[in-house]
C-alpha cells in the first residue's frame, strides 16, 4: 500500500503519519519528491482500511498495490491448484471436466436416467439440486434430504461423483458425509458463515460467482474458505447481472482468463444459468473451453418440457451428447481432453 502526502506537508506532520503507521506494526519506506512525499507501507496491510488513512487531512491519496486476497492469489502460489474428486482432477493442465445433470432432482427414474446418459456422453460428475434457492417461496424448493438420497442412488448406479448445492451451515456435516462436491450457489457467495463452515472441511467446494459480484469480491469469498484451511475450491462463472435483458444473465467470459491470471484456483463455466435458453448453451460452452476454462457445469434433463425447474435452459440428452462430441473434437485443437 502506498500513501501519498499532500504537497507542502510539514516534516512534523509526515513524521506523525509515519509513527501512526508504525504503531500498526508496519514498516515505512519514505520517498521524498519535489512536491510530495510518498510513504510505502511494508508488511501485511490486508487489515488496513485505506479510507481510515484518508482521515488524516495531510493525506492526498492511498493506493493498494497487493490484492486483498492472499491465499487465492497466484503471486504467492504460482502452480495451479488441482482439486481431486474421485478419479477426476479438476484444474489439471490439459483436462476439461464436464459436470452435467438436471437443475433439480425430481424422481429416482429421472436422476438415474440422466446420470447414465450424461456419463455415456462423457460427463465426469453428476449435478442435481436437492435444496433449491428459488426466487419465489411458492416455487418448488427441491426434494431436500430425499433429493440427497436419490443422488446417492444415482452415484451408486453409475459411479459418477455428485455435486449439489448447500444453503444452510446447519447441513454441512450431512453434506460432507453424503456428497462429493458441495456447491455454493450465486445467492450464497457472500454467506460468510456458510463459507467459514465449509472452510473447516476438506471437501471440494464449487463456488459460484454472485449475481452482481466483482471478480475481487468472488476471490475474497474463495479466500474465506481457503483461510479456514480448505484448499479445495473450484470457481464457477455463471453470468452476472447487467443492463442486458435478452439473456437471463450476461456470461462474463473475460472473467475466465482474468481469474486464471489472478488466481491458481480452477475455474469452470455454467452456460445454462448464464443464457437461460438451451439453444445458447452449446456456443457458450465451446467458447468457455477456448478461453481457457477448466470445465463446465451444464443442466441436462431427460424431458426439459416437463422439468420442475429451469427446463428452458436444459439440454435434452441427445443435445448434450451432440455438444460433447463437438467439444471433444474442438478440444483436440486447444489441448483440452474431455
Ligand atoms: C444451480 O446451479 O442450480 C443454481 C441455482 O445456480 P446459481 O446459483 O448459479 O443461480
Ligand atoms: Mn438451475
Amino acid at each position: 500500500m502506498v500513501v501519498i502526502m499532500k504537497p507542502k506537508t510539514s516534516e512534523e506532520d509526515i513524521g506523525k503519519m509515519i509513527s501512526y503507521i508504525k504503531d500498526m506494526g508496519l514498516d515505512v519506506m519514505t520517498n521524498r519528491g519535489v512536491d510530495c512525499t510518498v510513504l510505502g507501507l511494508l508488511g501485511d496491510t490486508s487489515k488496513i482500511d485505506p479510507d481510515t488513512l484518508m482521515l488524516n487531512k495531510h493525506v492526498d491519496r492511498v493506493m493498494r498495490i497487493a490484492e486483498p486476497f492472499k491465499k487465492a492469489s497466484r503471486k504467492f502460489h504460482p502452480e495451479p491448484t488441482i482439486v481431486k474428486v474421485g478419479e477426476t482432477e479438476v484444474g489439471k493442465e490439459g483436462d476439461f471436466t464436464v459436470i452435467a445433470g438436471p437443475c433439480s432432482v425430481e424422481t429416482e427414474e429421472q436422476i438415474i436416467d440422466v446420470a447414465e446418459s450424461v456419463k455415456s456422453s462423457g460427463a465426469k460428475l453428476l449435478r442435481g439440486g436437492a435444496f433449491k434457492p428459488r426466487t419465489s417461496p411458492y416455487s418448488f424448493q427441491g426434494l431436500e434430504l430425499k433429493g440427497l438420497e436419490l443422488l446417492k442412488a444415482a452415484r451408486e448406479k453409475t459411479g459418477l461423483p455428485i455435486v449439489t448445492e448447500i444453503m444452510s451451515p446447519a447441513l454441512v456435516e450431512r453434506f460432507v458425509e453424503d456428497v462429493d462436491v458441495i456447491q455454493v450457489g450465486a445467492r450464497n457467495m457472500q454467506n460468510f458463515d456458510l463459507l467459514k463452515e465449509l472452510g473447516k472441511t476438506r471437501k471440494p467446494i464449487l463456488l459460484k460467482r454472485g449475481l452482481s459480484a466483482t471478480i475481487e469480491e468472488w476471490l475474497m469469498s474463495a479466500e474465506y474458505i481457503l483461510a479456514e484451511g480448505n484448499p479445495n475450491v473450484i470457481l464457477c462463472e455463471r453470468g452476472i447481472r447487467t443492463f442486458e435483458t435478452y439473456t437471463r444473465n450476461t456470461l462474463d467470459l473475460s472473467a475466465v482468463p482474468a481469474v486464471k491470471r489472478l488466481s491458481h484456483l480452477p475455474v469452470i463455466v455454467d452456460p445454462s444459468h448464464s443464457a437461460g435458453m438451451s439453444w445458447m448453451v452449446e456456443p457458450l460452452s465451446l467458447a468457455a473451453m477456448v478461453v481457457g476454462a477448466d470445465g463446465l457445469i451444464v443442466e441436462v434433463h431427460n424431458c426439459p418440457e416437463k422439468a420442475w425447474c429451469d427446463g428452458a435452459q436444459s439440454l435434452n440428452e441427445e443435445q448434450f451428447k451432440s455438444m460433447m462430441d463437438k467439444m471433444k473434437a474442438i478440444g483436440k485443437h486447444v489441448e483440452k481432453n474431455l
